[in-house]
């Protein structure tokens, strides 16, 4: 039987300080949440924002650049930094970290998906490798950008047909605010208007994407057949504790366990494009 596999997104806002460096703190804790996972035979492909956050911060920028050559040139700079502090954090665990920085064309195309599907298979066969799969920013331009990494890892999901998708950010889950209140919403079992007006777009000087593209990549996996939760990245061992059971953030459950995957076999819907 194959083992439980688990896609894990972990947004620029939750492994980032306030003032906007990368979180170093933040990075080794949940390397050790990741190798906890793997230690009980869990298969992890991990999703990574943070190399426009980190290529901001080298470049000095105090605020998102607006342009897409600037953005594209933090990319640069920040994907070999992010990719540094995982090195060097999960090497202490022993673990080896695989990059694959992938575009919209690569996984609209049926060859090059295929291809991307084989390679994490392969990696994933690897007991002491990590995949750490980002949007390769620094080619992909305004019109064809996943941006904010959501979609991304609910596509990566479904190519790979994963147990479960995690989006680690720094919101504790989709929020209801009716009654005056702001209480996280604990489970969806299905995204309806009213569920889509909850998601509230957030955008802030460093990250993109929101509780909007998260409604979207639940509505990818979920119809794949694949469980999605939304959770506080700083919930301490919040990986741990998913893996548990605990009712934590917002879980997007799968009517009747259907899965229903066409992973290789078609394109991306254009709607989904960045
Ligand atoms: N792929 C991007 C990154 O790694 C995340 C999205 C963005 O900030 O545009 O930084």
């Amino acid at each position: 039987m194959r083992a439980e596999r688990w896609v894990v997104k972990l947004g620029t806002g939750v492994l980032s300080t306030a003032a906007g460096s990368l979180d170093l703190h933040q990075v080794e804790n949940l390397t050790r949440q990741l190798v906890e996972l793997k230690k009980k035979d869990i298969e992890v492909i991990v999703v990574s924002s943070g190399a426009i956050g980190c290529g901001m911060e080298i470049l000095g920028y105090s605020k998102r650049p607006d342009t897409i050559e600037e953005l594209q040139a933090c990319s640069t700079l920040g994907q070999p930094f992010l990719m540094h502090y995982y090195k060097k954090f999960f090497s202490f665990y022993g673990f080896h970290v695989a990059q694959i920085l992938v575009t919209y064309f690569d996984l609209d195309s049926l060859s090059l998906r295929s291809n991307i599907r084989k390679l994490l298979e392969y990696l994933l066969l690897k007991k002491t490798v990590i995949p750490i799969i980002n949007e390769n920013d620094c080619v992909s331009f305004e019109e064809i950008r996943f941006g904010d990494n959501d979609r991304l890892s609910s596509h990566i999901a479904v190519l790979t047909k994963a147990d479960r998708l995690v989006i680690l950010s720094n919101v504790s889950g989709l929020m209801d605010y009716s009654n005056g209140e702001k209480k996280p919403i604990p489970f969806v079992d299905e995204i309806d208007s009213r569920i889509e007006k909850l998601a509230e777009g957030t955008r802030s000087e460093r990250s993109v994407g929101g509780m909007i593209t998260k409604i979207e990549a639940a509505k990818i996996a979920v119809s794949a057949g694949i469980q999605m939760q939304i959770a506080d990245g700083r919930e301490k061992d919040v990986l741990i504790r998913i893996h548990e059971g605990e009712t934590l953030g917002t879980l997007f459950r799968v009517k009747n366990d259907a899965r229903t995957f066409g992973a290789d076999s078609q394109p991306l819907p254009k709607s989904q494009r960045g």
